[in-house]
């Protein structure tokens, strides 16, 4: 038996069949296989009777939303194909993000509290002979996804959102008044909220291959030393089989998590998450200074996370995509959980005056998935952080440029600093942090147009104008005040305008 062997099948169920199963997935998106579903189709024929306001399918992040809208009077069904209830590891998410939960009242203080499951401080961002910087209180809430979902599932029942499991999508026709979901449920709306491999953006994406893809694997294990510090980005080896390895460790409920991942394209010769697995089994005793003799494995994690560098439209009315369907996340972090908490208000409300006004139309619908210029401009670090299989980087040349940008950021402090690692981007924080890297490390940032490709960077130089452009219209709060004195259905539109200069520019973090 081999280390990968012998280590899976410790845990329960069939663990190693499961990883073979996700590299066969990842396999067939890069040689691009998988048949094209047909799942959503068009009549012209109007529904005599439609009996939701929003039909939403897929449970997981599903809920959130579901019980958001119930909460606001609208009719509401969710489907899951499965039985909904969260999975046994933590989501990690920073403190303020969750106050939304409040907000919303999708939970009291007391559940809110008793959602949170773990709380670590301080977080490092280290690289192979370089910088590190220490930060506190980013991403070092881990959140109880049974807890979590549990409660919202209970208020969403009890507010009379009624919940379908062991129901999966498997159609929607589109009416010009509604959608008539798996053939049963008829809906003003049909939220979509089946993850990254939902048959209705497969159709949408007509198999568009995604322009990154991160690789990630892991566990969460007993038998570390007590460690209450954690790894928000760590790499210490050089580019290996073609990547650059990355590290995350932090506490968890029962044990410490630690996970290794790696940015990379669609080229068949990467590696996948077995070989990724091995090396994680190799270098985690170094990593974490333990003998993977001394651990007792909890469970085993892993997964792939395709990117899209344009935003997703869906060509039909009444149908939205929520949660990672909506790869809405930002294509650095798999932090799909915090995307969805952090657009939570804008979706709700969103969402609600679009029903309220009528405008289900794919155009109306379409300013609810905005393009976002402050997620549009991290592509090119994504690029900056992969080897491809034909380019031969200095084994080195990742570290030191993140060494040198982490350095830079460090000595801008927080304000630049944080941000940035919690998947936001800001016009102000960007600038300070190239212009200081590029008159400090002029030869590094030199280096990095042959990795990147001109034709990045002349794309990237596009959304860091939008960028700044977003800023300085959201900052200037031209139509805030204005906009109150117009009939509901153009204040949609102004809203959805304001909403899209606000998280466009990442200042959504400190509304
Ligand atoms: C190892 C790992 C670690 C992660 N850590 C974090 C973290 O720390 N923080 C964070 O923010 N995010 C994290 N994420 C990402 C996070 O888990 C995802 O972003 C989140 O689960 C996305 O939820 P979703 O509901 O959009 O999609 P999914 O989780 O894919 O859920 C889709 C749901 O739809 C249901 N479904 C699918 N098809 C159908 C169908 N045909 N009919 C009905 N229902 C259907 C599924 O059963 C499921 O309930 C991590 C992911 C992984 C793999």
């Amino acid at each position: 038996m081999n280390l990968i062997e012998e280590v899976l099948n410790q845990l329960p169920g069939d663990v190693l069949g499961g990883l073979r199963k996700s590299d066969r997935l990842l396999n067939s998106l890069r040689e691009n296989t998988a048949p094209i579903p047909q799942v959503v189709t068009q009549s012209n024929v109007p529904l005599d009777n439609i009996e939701w306001d929003v039909v939403i399918c897929g449970g997981t992040l599903g809920i959130l939303i579901g019980c958001a809208l119930v909460k606001r009077g609208w009719r509401v069904a969710l489907l899951e194909r499965g039985v909904l209830r969260g999975r046994e590891q933590e989501w990690n998410i920073s403190r303020s993000e969750l106050e939304v939960f409040l907000e919303l009242d999708l939970l009291t203080k007391q559940e809110l509290e008793n959602a949170i499951a773990t709380h670590y401080n301080p977080a490092r961002v280290s690289f192979l002979g370089g910088t590190e910087v220490w930060v506190n209180d980013v991403l070092n809430i881990g959140v109880d996804p049974i807890y979590l979902l549990e409660t919202v599932k209970n208020k969403f029942l009890a507010a009379g959102g009624k919940l379908f499991e062991n129901t999966a999508f498997d159609s929607a026709v589109v009416h010009p008044n509604g959608v008539l979901v798996s053939n049963t449920f008829s809906t003003r709306l049909l939220l979509d909220a089946m993850g990254n491999f939902s048959p209705i953006v497969q159709q949408a994406r007509q198999a568009k291959k995604p322009d990154g893809i991160c690789l990630v694997v892991g566990s969460c294990a007993q038998g570390f030393q007590p460690n209450n510090t954690g790894d928000l980005l760590a790499s210490f080896t050089p580019i290996l089989n073609n990547c650059q390895y990355f590290w995350e460790a932090f506490p968890a409920r029962d044990g410490r998590t630690t996970y290794l991942f790696t940015y990379m394209d669609l080229d068949k010769q990467h590696i996948g998450l077995e070989t990724l697995f091995v090396e994680y089994l190799r270098l985690l005793p170094d990593y974490q200074g333990v003998e993977l003799s001394q651990l007792q494995l909890q469970r085993a994690l892993f997964g792939f996370f395709p990117a899209y560098s344009q935003q997703l439209y869906f060509p039909w009315g009444r149908i939205l995509p929520v949660g990672d369907s909506s790869g809405n996340q930002s294509p650095l972090s798999f932090g799909g959980f915090g995307s969805m908490v952090r657009h939570l208000k804008r979706l709700t409300l969103g969402i609600h005056e679009a029903l309220a006004t009528e405008q289900l139309s794919p155009s109306a619908l379409k300013l609810l998935q905005p393009y976002q210029p402050n997620l549009s401009v991290t592509w090119l670090f994504q690029k900056a952080m992969r080897a491809g299989i034909d380019r031969k980087l200095d084994s080195k040349q990742i570290n030191s440029l993140l060494s040198a940008v982490f350095d830079q950021m460090q000595q801008l402090g927080e304000p630049v600093l944080k941000p940035f690692l919690q998947d936001v981007v800001q016009f102000s924080g960007l600038t300070q942090t190239l212009l200081k890297t590029a008159l400090n490390h002029p030869l590094l940032i030199a280096r990095v147009i042959p990795q990147v490709g001109i034709l990045s960077l002349i794309d990237w130089t596009i959304h860091y104008i939008n960028l700044g452009i977003y800023t300085a219209l959201f900052k200037l709060g031209v139509l805030q005040n204005w906009v109150k004195s117009l009939p509901p259905t153009k204040q949609y539109y102004y809203h959805r305008l304001i909403d899209k200069w606000q998280f466009g520019s990442g200042y959504d973090l400190f509304s």
